[in-house]
């Protein structure tokens, strides 16, 4: 069976064509061919269909054998291309080779030509193929190639030295300097110079049985921050086990390093949180307990006061006593501020005014070694707080900033109208996304280190010697906060200052000037009051007190009691000073009792117990009064007069 051969035969002469056809049949071939003389007719064919191979002619009317040559090879073709021709130099045979011809047969020898054909087409497919190998290698290196660029991976090979010889995309964005700035230029410079010895060190610690290492450094970014980095480096070594190179991939790790210390911190705070609940409910409870004691202690001591005359030398020892009391009951308020269980009494007002109020005070406190300085910002400061507490909240961190700062230096006030959004919460793990007023209060003092940091808040936790510090400032400061829905940080280090900031939530209603309270003198009177109090101590001591201004008393035990002691003297009684806490009823139970008899009945409560009772039993909600056990008797008396004369 004959073997198809498609031909494309340049040639002027019909005879010759024909000629060369019949030598390629008796040699086994069936060739389907054309001829063609110009250029034109050859790119035509060429065009057309696929050829096996070109035969053509050396010198013809209008072409020639290499114009041919060129042609085919202008058009990205591989033919076995084979010159048949009358007569040839062998310069010519030589050109004509050089030219990329494949073979020269001589017209008078065509019986060559088969042969020559057959050869030709057999190296013509090994070429082929070597191509097509070739085009699959470049192919596969095109795609590690474009793997390794496109790796978001920063990636990098360099000498022993240090010196780069390949940088990926990455590397190079990440840098902000193209590849060929980076390749020759030392990785190492990158590494801020303290770290750059242990660096060298990790890796040229490698060996042929440990080449591989993983390593952290940090870099110096092109924008001047600092970012981490990760590394696995391998070591490459040639077969005799010389180093040759080393091969690295990186990442940068800043985030995560960030969302790692962030994560150890936001358990740290919980961990300080809870702690600081405990310790609250500790202090809160024993602080009630004490205040009850108190009020019967200070009542009768003020009993026993006013019976001495003033030339008895036991005066001086009722007024130590007195003086002790106070201390004490000042200790226990300062723990119940600390717990939140204090009774505060918000009104909108502008915090920025709060700290213009106080500056005189501050001023004071601070010394004249240290400068003060307030900038207040000039946006609607308003927030719902306790103007006492908050002046309280300024003192003490001025007390505090004094101490830090004996050799003098600067506290600095600041206010802020800042927006807390998700991202902030998140990252701080605290608050609530909001306008708040932010004020920040710093000094240039001491600072602290990270042990005392954690502890400050804590009540009595004092780096001061005994008698300067008592460690309740900033614990009192930490409850004032928290009861007005805000929150307090601070950033200190050692020789570098402190900075406090606290958030206070901020409100757009209306706002009332900070004013001082008006005090009112002491006076008695002559009305009958019911007075419901379960603890023996303070009950009789507050009848006997109410009964030496004046009044009458009727007295009740407990819950029960009181209404039945109302029932008898109902169209008598004036007013009710009532425990809040009490056995059988508690005391808003009672006054709702007898107010739905006596729906004008004047009340007040009476509690050594916390805000939270208070607000769970709706006293304050319903704007009833109340007064805050140890009750001071001037107190207790003015407040009487107060509710009795409305
Ligand atoms: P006290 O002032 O009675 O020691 P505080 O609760 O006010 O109690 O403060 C507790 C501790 O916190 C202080 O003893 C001190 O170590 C540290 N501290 C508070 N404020 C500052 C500050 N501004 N600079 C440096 N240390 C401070
Ligand atoms: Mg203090």
């Amino acid at each position: 069976m004959n073997i198809p051969l498609a031909v494309l035969i340049i040639e002027d002469s019909d005879d010759d064509t024909l000629l060369i056809v019949r030598e390629l049949r008796q040699a086994g071939y069936d060739p389907r061919y054309e001829r063609v003389e110009t250029a034109q007719a050859m790119r035509k064919a060429l065009e057309q269909q696929m050829w096996d191979i070109v035969v053509s002619d050396y010198v013809m009317p209008s072409f020639s054998g290499l114009d041919a040559l060129k042609l085919m090879q202008e058009k990205g073709l591989d033919l076995p291309f084979i010159i048949v021709t009358g007569n040839i130099t062998e310069d010519m045979a030589v050109e004509a080779m050089k030219a990329g011809a494949h073979d020269c047969v001589m017209k008078g020898k065509l019986s060559r030509l088969a042969p020559a054909v057959q050869r030709e087409l057999r190296e013509s497919e090994g070429r082929k193929r070597r191509r097509q190998a070739e085009e699959k290698l470049r192919q596969i290196e095109e795609q590690y190639r474009a793997v390794i660029e496109d790796m978001p991976a920063l990636i990098c090979r360099f000498l022993p030295d240090g010196t780069l010889t390949f940088v990926n995309e990455a590397y190079s964005r990440y840098f902000n300097k193209n590849s060929a700035e980076l390749i020759g230029s030392n990785f190492l410079h990158f590494i801020p110079e303290h770290e750059r010895t242990h660096v060298r060190k990790l890796y040229s610690s490698l060996t042929p049985e440990k080449p591989i290492i993983h390593y952290e450094h940090t870099v110096l970014a092109p924008d001047e921050t600092i970012r981490w980095q990760r590394w696995i480096d391998r070591a490459i070594f040639n077969p005799h086990g010389v180093l040759i190179e080393y091969q690295s991939i990186g990442e940068d790790v800043t985030d995560l390093k960030k969302a790692e210390e962030e994560k150890l911190r936001l358990r740290e705070q919980l961990l300080q949180a809870q702690k600081m609940e405990a310790i609250g409910q500790l202090a809160g409870g024993i602080a009630h307990d004490f205040n009850n004691i108190l009020t019967a202690i200070m009542g009768y001591v003020h009993f026993l006061k006013a019976s001495l005359t003033a030339d008895k030398p036991a005066r001086k020892y009722v007024d130590q006593i007195l003086s002790a009391a106070e201390r004490a009951a000042k200790l226990t308020q300062s723990l119940l501020a600390f717990s939140r269980k204090q009774i505060i009494n918000p009104k909108p007002l502008r915090l920025n005014e709060i700290v213009e109020h106080i500056q005189k005070l501050l001023l004071r406190i601070i010394g004249e070694d240290v400068e003060l300085s307030t900038i207040l910002t000039g946006k609607d400061t308003g927030v719902m707080a306790d103007a006492g507490q908050i002046e309280q909240v300024l003192m003490n961190l001025a007390a505090n900033a004094r101490d830090a700062m004996p050799e003098g230096g600067l506290l600095r006030i600041e206010t802020e109208v800042i927006e807390l959004d998700e991202a902030f919460v998140k990252m701080h793990g605290y608050g609530k996304n909001g306008r708040y007023v932010l004020m920040t209060v710093t000094d240039t003092g001491t600072g602290m280190d990270q042990g005392i940091r954690e502890r400050i808040f804590e009540p009595f936790f004092t780096t001061k010697e005994f008698g300067r510090g008592t460690g309740l400032g900033l614990s009192i400061v930490y409850g004032i906060i928290k009861q007005h829905e805000g929150f307090i940080n601070v950033y200190s280090e050692p020789g570098k200052g402190t900075t406090f900031k606290i958030y206070l939530p901020l409100i757009t209603a209306r706002t009332e000037e900070v004013q001082p309270e008006s005090v009112s003198p002491l006076a008695g009177g002559s009305e009958t009051i019911l007075l419901a109090e379960d603890d023996d101590g303070v009950r009789i001591f507050t009848k006997s007190l109410l009964q030496k201004f004046g009044y009458t008393v009727v007295e009740a035990s407990d819950g029960e009691d009181a209404i039945r002691r109302f029932r008898e003297y109902q169209d008598r009684i004036h007013l009710l000073l009532i425990d809040v806490i009490m056995p059988k009823k508690n005391g808003k139970e009672v006054y709702d009792e007898i107010t739905k008899v006596t729906p004008e009945m004047k009340v007040l409560f009476m509690s050594g117990y916390t805000a939270d009772i208070i607000h769970k039993k709706g006293i304050a909600e319903e704007g009833l009064d109340f007064v805050l056990k140890p009750v001071s008797p001037t107190e207790l008396l003015r407040k009487l007069r107060e509710l009795l004369d409305r």
